[in-house]
């Protein structure tokens, strides 16, 4: 039995596609119990949502802190090796206490645009030293009460991270507190997490990281649990390079020998892939999270996404740095950068977009959800068509490709999550000042 009802005039339902005189009933659960289309009046005391509807933008990999490396870092020559010292820097700085407040600002700007669910790729875990915190999961649960407090579910994506680099060369200076030492102690600590938190999945931080035995105990503590796991995989040549010359094999096929890549399984940026590892994400119906904003400013490179898709890989989106906060601008950025490799328009659909932008991350991050449809979790998100980018919007389905192409996280009017109402209006709910917060919490990080 329905305890909130929410209308709108035009929705996109996710699988069943675009509709009109939407009318979304949700239990006392939080999940929706009914889906309405064709309705001819939509009741008053339904909450309405203006615009478009859609299911809630899934964010699939972020890492909070690098939001105080926003306007900080994009200027100046060089490539991702020289930007990772900058980000080691503010990496040094964080406690549990200055990492709640900068990651519950970044959580509330991704609630802002539309952003429902967050995979948070975790890897700050001890103190500066190495040295363990009194709960050795301090950091880690300081960023699930951070989704807690800007309204937004946090996927803890907790990242075994014990190397240096491909040769095994051991962490030294900001990464020691990235370390946990072996897989079994990096078990140990994420067990204690999942005893009390939903959502808690793995990730094998990359090849560079974690050497194959430790890649192979993580992705058995992954799929004894049947939880999520991640890796950053081929965001580089170098890493290519090192991991054939220490193994004689691409990071991908390594993940494959080690079992890292299956079904569960979400690769972050996959850039730089043989035909042979594009082959390997098919076989093993594995997904890949493109996260464009991130990758053009770090001058990664494009990945091959219609081959990946022709493969048979599953398609997510991330913000991973922050340099952009807005799923809309990373899911047209796939299609627009592939229109510049191959010079040919259209290769993936608006709804294709919108679906790795919802459906697609639920299913990486292992939660129910990226549609509008009953059974799922209420989650949901409002683009306005009277903004300046919007107005004009053509009528019927057609509306799809002028948001995807055409709108920004600015246009974000009304966000659902679990059937509460975060933000109303543009105006977070939870929390009044979201840029005073984030100008506090990033400047307290920095100094
Ligand atoms: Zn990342």
């Amino acid at each position: 039995v329905p305890v909130t009802e929410f209308a709108a005039e035009r929705a996109w339902l996710g699988a069943a596609g675009y509709a009109e005189q939407v009318l979304v009933g949700v239990g006392a659960d939080g999940l929706i119990t009914s889906v309405e289309r064709d309705v001819e009046v939509l009741p008053p005391d339904a909450t309405r949502l203006p615009g478009l509807l859609l299911p809630g933008l899934v964010n699939a990999h972020s890492h909070a802190f690098h939001r105080a490396l926003r306007g900080r870092t994009h200027t100046g020559a060089g490539d991702f090796w020289g930007w990772r010292e900058q980000m080691y820097t503010v990496a040094e700085r964080l406690d549990p206490d200055s990492y709640l407040a900068l990651a519950t600002a970044a959580y509330a700007e991704m609630a802002l645009a539309g952003i429902t669910t967050v995979g948070e790729f975790h890897y700050l875990h001890h103190a500066p030293s190495g040295a363990r915190y009194d709960d050795a999961n301090a950091m880690g649960r300081s960023l699930v009460e951070a989704g807690r407090r800007a309204g937004v579910r946090v996927v803890l994506l907790d990242a075994c991270y014990l190397t240096a680099d491909v040769d095994g060369s051991a962490l030294a200076g900001p990464q020691l507190r990235f370390g946990d030492g072996s897989a079994t102690a990096w078990a140990d600590r994420v067990d204690a997490l999942t005893d009390d938190l939903p959502h808690v999945g793995a990730a094998v931080h990359s090849v560079r990281a974690c050497p194959p035995d430790a890649m192979r105990d993580v992705a058995a503590w992954a799929q004894a649990r049947g939880a999520p796991l991640h890796l950053h995989l081929s965001e580089q040549r170098r890493e290519n390079d090192a991991c054939l010359a220490a193994y004689g094999v691409t990071p991908t096929r390594l993940a494959a020998d080690t079992g890292v890549l299956g079904p569960r399984t979400t690769a972050v940026h996959a850039t730089h892939l043989t035909t042979d590892d594009i082959g390997l994400f098919g076989e093993a119906n594995a997904a890949a999270c493109l996260c464009p904003t991130t990758e053009r400013d770090l001058a990664d490179g494009v990945a091959p996404v219609p081959s990946l898709l022709d493969a048979g890989s599953g398609l997510c989106l991330g913000s991973d740095s922050h340099a952009v906060v807005d799923l809309l601008e990373e899911a047209r950025a796939v299609e627009l950068d592939e229109r510049l490799v191959s010079e040919r328009r259209g290769t993936l659909s608006p709804e294709r977009l919108l679906a790795a932008a919802t459906a697609g991350g639920s299913r990486s991050l292992g939660t129910l959800g990226g549609a509008i449809a009953p059974g799922c979790p209420a989650d949901l998100v409002t683009l306005r068509l009277d903004t300046v980018r919007t107005a004009g919007a053509p009528d019927g389905s057609e509306v799809l490709g002028a948001v995807v192409f055409g709108a920004s996280a600015g246009d974000v009017s009304h966000v659902v999550v679990d059937g509460r109402l975060i933000v109303e209006d543009g105006q977070h709910l939870l929390i009044e000042d979201v840029p005073g917060l984030l100008d506090r919490s990033v400047r307290a990080a920095m100094s």
